[in-house]
Order: structure tokens, then sequence, then C-alpha cells
């Protein structure tokens, strides 16, 4: 149980309980995360592809006993839906990495007499030569930076093609986990990095979306028209996304 107390050292046992809950919920499979939430109203699991683990969300009232049962009861989907999950693709020397449409063949030469990690993107191979034992960090940050560069020059081109005053304010591109994309009401949109990995008609159909929602924010017969106009092809993109947008997770994971 997840006591909530006052007294003095009430916090430190919260933890205690909470590690001890943790470990339970490990016991029934080790891929389970607990998250106990002050927002969500029941218990739900819900999976992470990019992290390959399932949170086991918990409503910060509701009883361990209850969600560790929860968790038993829905081990075999856990497991199921775990197994599902496309063969990680790490980045490791040889990885081939579809960037932007092309397949592209990393080679790592490692080497510790190096003064610092140099990267670079030839038509198809992606060179790099450290003194890192661990690159892979490092080529995340270069493959952020290149999705970066390409989805804002993207997003500011379509931008010019809507005739309204509202225009992007900021365009940050991050791990994100739930969305391909998003567009908030004053012109903030973010995108997965993960994009770099999709075709560029299906990464030319994200940016078309949230690019819409400058003009239309719901998701309205007039909002599909006006995502169709700033697409290069909005039939392939969208069906694209819809199909393979989960498979795009696997790439930079640990085997
Ligand atoms: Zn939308």
């Amino acid at each position: 149980m997840v006591r909530t107390t006052s007294t003095k050292g009430g916090k430190n046992r919260d933890k205690d309980a909470l590690a001890k809950a943790q470990q339970a919920v490990n016991s029934i499979h080790p891929c389970l995360r607990l998250t106990v939430s002050k927002r969500a109203r029941r218990m739900a699991l819900r999976l992470d592809p990019a992290a390959r683990v399932v949170h086991l969300i918990v409503p910060h009232r509701a009883s361990m006993e209850r969600a560790l049962d929860f968790a038993r009861q829905n081990k075999l989907w856990v497991e199921k839906r775990l197994e599902d999950l496309p063969e990680p693709v790490p980045f490791v020397d040889g990885a081939v990495l579809p960037i932007m449409g092309h397949n592209v063949t990393l080679h790592i030469h490692y080497d510790p007499k190096l003064k610092m990690t140099d990267i670079e993107l030839k038509p198809r191979t992606l060179i790099v030569k450290t003194n890192k034992e661990d690159v892979a960090p490092r080529i995340k940050r270069f493959l952020r930076q290149l999705a970066s560069d390409a989805i804002t020059e993207m997003a500011h081109e379509k931008a010019k093609q809507i005739d309204r005053n509202k225009k992007i304010q900021s365009i940050t591109v991050r791990d994100t986990r739930s969305r391909w994309g998003s567009c908030s009401e004053d012109g903030k949109m973010s995108f997965s990095w993960r994009l770099i990995f999709a075709p560029s008609l299906a990464m030319d159909y994200v940016i078309a979306h949230e690019v819409a929602h400058l003009k239309v924010m719901d998701h309205s017969q007039r909002f599909w028209t006006q995502c169709e106009k700033l697409s290069d092809d909005f039939d392939f993109g969208y069906d694209w996304m819809q199909k393979n947008g989960h498979s795009l997770m696997r790439f930079g994971q640990d085997a």
C-alpha cells in the first residue's frame, strides 16, 4: 500500500513503498514499469515501443494489491505486445538506416587516439570516426539535428503557402513517444526526430498536417482539405504513417 502521510519521513516511506511495489511489478514481468498517476482515473497498460517497456498506470489512490492483480491478469497481453515489436536497429557498425528514403550504411571507425568524434553523411554511408566506445548517443544527436534542419526548412516552405497572419512560432524536434508531430494554438510545433527514418513523402505529410493546423485547429473536413493541398502525396504519406509509423521507433534502440 502506498500511504500518504504528513509526518516527518513520510516521503521516504512512500518512496520505499513505491520501490517495493516496482519490485513486485517486475516479478510479474521484467519489462513492466509502475507509474503512479494523479491524473489517471483507471488502471491501464501502455506500451512504449521506443523503450520496449509497458507502463502500468495506477491512479494514485488505487490499491497496489489491485494493481498487481490487474498486471497478473494481463501478463499474456504484455508478453504478446512486446513480442510483436519490430526488431531493434541499434546504432552499431554495419547497421542500415533508411535516412529520408535512402538506405545508408553506418560505418564506425573507433580509434582511441582520435581527439574527437567526426560524423559525415554521404549518399550511401554514414561515416563515424570516434574515440568514444559508445558513440550511439552522438549519432543520435547528429541525426536529430539532421531531422531538425530538414523539418524546419520544409515546414517554413509549407507555411508560406498559407494565407494567414498566424505563423510558425517555433519548431522543436524531440524524442516524442506518442505523437509524430503537434501544433499549439500559438503556432509552436514539435516533431519526432525519428521522422528522419521515414520516406520523404511520409515526413512531408506529417509536416503538412501540422502546418495545416495553423489554419484549422480541429480535424474537420476543412482541415483535411488544407492538409491534402499542402502534402506532396497525401494518400501515400497518410497510409505509410498509419501502417508503418510505429516501426520508426526501432531505430537507435539497443539490441
Ligand atoms: Zn492533427
